[in-house]
C-alpha cells in the first residue's frame, strides 16, 4: 500500500476511536505526517502494522483517588497511567497533577514520550500518568494524603522493571517523596528504581532537578552553534516559573544571555535588566506563591495579568517552558515579526501545529519538545542506573553525561532530517529518529 494512503487510513482510525481527545490527535497527526518518507523506504513497517500498533497504548489504567482534606471532607479525583509502548524498555514518564488532566492529555504526553525516550539512546519505553488534582492551596498533609491514596492503587502497575514514574507539572520532589514512602510501605522492600526525581538522601541523582532546563539550553546552544550563533548577549524569554523554567533560566544566564521575562498561569513579569533568579526560586520553590510577588522584590519590574502577553516582548530566543499549546499562530507571528531567531520547547507540545508551521516557514531555528526537553527523562534513566549499581555520581559526572546526551540527540535528529531531505526541519528529524529505533525493535519482537 502507498505510504501516504496507509498513514491516512491509520489516522482516520485514530480519529474514529479517540474523536474527543484533541491533544492526543494533535500529537499523533504531527508524528504520522513526518513518517511518510520513512514508510516509503520501509514497506516492512507497513506490512507488520507498526504504525497502527504504535498509536494504540499497550494499556491504560484509570482509577479512583479518594482523599480527606484537613477539615475532614472527602474528595474524589481521577488517576491515570498510560503504558504506551515497551518495545525498547520499561514504561517511563512523569506524573502530572493538574485540574486539566484527562485521558487526552495523558495519552498525548505518553505518545510523545515514546519518541523522546527513544531519542535519549537509553533503554526506556513510553508512559505517562497523573490526576485531575489541583495541588495549589493544599497543605503539605493534604498533598501527602493524596499521594498516598494515588500510590495505593498505582503500586500494582509499576516497578523498576515494569514502569517507572517521575515528576511533571504539579509533581516535584515533595510529591515523589510521599509516593515513594507509600510504595515502600506497601511492598515492604526498598526498590529505589521504581520512581525517579527522588531526594538525594534516598536514591535520587544529583542534577536531576536541573536536568530538563539545563538539557534544553544544551540542545539550543548546539542548534545555535550550527549557525555560528550562541547565547552570549541574547535577549531570552522563558514562560513558566516551575522546574523546567527555573533551570533553563539559570543555564541561559550562565551562558551570557539576559532573560527578561517569565510567568505562571496567572501572568508574567518583565524585568528589562534581567530576571533575578534568586527571587523567583524563593517565590516558587520555597514560598510556593504567585509570580506576581516578584515586583515586591524588584519594584522596577512590571507584572502583567494573563499568559500570552509574554510572547509580545521582543526577544532573540523564546523558550516556552509552561504547558501545551501556549504559543498559538498569532503569538508565533508576533515573535517572528519581533525578530526571534530560535525557539526551544522546554514544555511538552507548547506550540500549536499552526505556530510550528509559522516558525519553520520563517526559518526560525526550532527545537521540538521531544528532542529539546529530553534531558529530564535521560537523567532519570541515569538515576535508575545509579540505583541499580547502588552508587551515586557527582554533579559534574551527571551534568557531563547530560550534555553529551543532548548533543548526541541534536546530531541524530539533524542527520535524520538531512537524510530525509529537510535539513533544518528538526520536527521531522526528531519524529523519524525517535520512530526508527522503536519500529525496528517492534519488528524484531513480533506482533505483540
Ligand atoms: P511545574 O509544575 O514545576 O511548573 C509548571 C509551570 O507552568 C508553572 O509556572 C505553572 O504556573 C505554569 N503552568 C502550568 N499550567 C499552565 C497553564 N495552563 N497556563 C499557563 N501556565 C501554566 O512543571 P514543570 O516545570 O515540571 O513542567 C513544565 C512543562 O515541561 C510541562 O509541559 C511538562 O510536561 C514539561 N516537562 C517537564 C519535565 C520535568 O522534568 N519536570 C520533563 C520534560 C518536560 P502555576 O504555578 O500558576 O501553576
Amino acid at each position: 500500500m502507498n505510504a501516504q494512503c496507509y498513514v491516512n487510513e491509520v489516522y482516520n482510525d485514530v480519529v474514529k476511536r479517540n474523536g474527543n481527545e484533541p491533544e492526543f490527535l494533535q500529537a499523533v497527526k504531527e508524528v504520522l505526517n513526518s513518517l511518510v518518507p520513512v514508510l516509503e523506504r520501509h514497506s516492512e513497517y507497513i506490512e507488520d502494522g507498526i504504525v497502527e500498533r504504535l498509536v494504540e497504548p499497550e494499556r491504560m489504567i484509570v482509577f479512583r483517588v479518594p482523599w480527606i482534606d484537613d477539615n475532614g471532607k472527602v474528595h474524589v479525583n481521577r488517576g491515570f497511567r498510560v503504558q504506551f509502548n515497551s518495545a525498547i524498555g520499561p514504561y517511563k514518564g512523569g506524573l502530572r497533577f493538574h485540574p486539566t488532566v484527562n485521558a487526552s492529555i495523558i495519552k498525548f504526553l505518553g505518545f510523545e514520550q515514546i519518541f523522546k525516550n527513544s531519542l535519549t539512546g537509553l533503554p526506556i519505553g513510553g508512559g505517562k500518568g497523573g490526576a485531575d488534582f489541583d495541588p495549589k492551596g493544599k497543605s503539605n498533609r493534604e498533598i501527602m494524603r493524596f499521594c498516598q491514596s494515588f500510590m495505593s492503587e498505582l503500586f500494582r502497575h509499576v516497578g523498576q522493571f515494569t514502569d517507572i514514574p517521575a515528576g511533571d507539572i504539579g509533581v516535584g520532589g515533595r510529591e515523589i517523596g510521599y509516593l515513594f514512602g507509600e510504595y515502600k510501605k506497601i511492598k515492604n522492600q526498598y526498590e529505589a528504581g521504581v520512581l525517579t526525581g527522588k531526594g538525594i538522601n534516598y536514591g535520587g541523582s544529583l542534577t536531576r532537578k536541573e536536568a530538563t532546563g539545563y538539557g534544553l539550553i544544551y540542545f539550543v546552544e548546539r542548534m545555535l552553534q550550527a549557525k555560528n550563533k550562541d547565547f552570549r548577549g541574547k535577549t531570552v524569554i522563558v514562560s513558566g516559573s516551575g522546574n523546567v523554567a527555573i533551570y533553563a533560566i539559570e543555564k541561559a544566564q550562565e551562558l551570557g544571555a539576559t532573560v527578561v521575562a517569565c510567568s505562571d498561569s496567572n501572568g508574567y513579569v518583565y524585568d528589562k535588566d534581567g530576571i533575578d533568579l534568586d527571587y523567583v526560586k524563593e517565590i516558587k520553590e520555597v514560598q510556593r506563591k504567585r509570580i506576581s510577588e516578584y515586583i515586591k522584590y524588584r519594584p522596577q519590574a512590571e507584572y502583567h495579568e494573563g499568559c500570552s502577553g509574554i510572547w509580545t516582548i521582543k526577544c532573540d530566543i523564546a523558550l516556552p517552558c509552561a504547558t501545551q499549546n501556549e504559543i498559538d499562530e498569532n503569538s508565533a507571528k508576533i515573535l517572528v515579526e519581533n525578530g526571534v531567531i530560535a525557539v526551544g520547547e522546554g514544555a511538552n507540545m507548547p506550540s500549536t501545529s499552526e505556530a510550528v508551521s509559522v516558525f519553520l516557514d520563517s526559518n526560525v531555528l526550532f527545537g521540538p519538545a521531544k528532542a529539546a526537553n529530553a534531558g529530564g527523562v535521560a537523567t532519570s534513566a541515569l538515576e535508575m542506573s545509579q540505583n541499580s549499581m547502588r552508587l551515586s555520581w557527582s554533579f559534574e559526572e551527571v551534568d557531563n553525561r547530560l550534555k553529551k546526551i543532548m548533543i548526541n540527540i541534536y546530531e541524530n535528529v539533524s542527520s535524520a532530517a538531512a537524510e530525509y531531505g529537510c535539513e533544518d526541519n528538526l520536527v521531522l528529524g526528531a519524529n523519524i529518529a525517535g520512530f526508527l529505533k522503536v519500529a525496528d525493535a517492534m519488528l524484531q519482537e513480533g506482533i505483540v
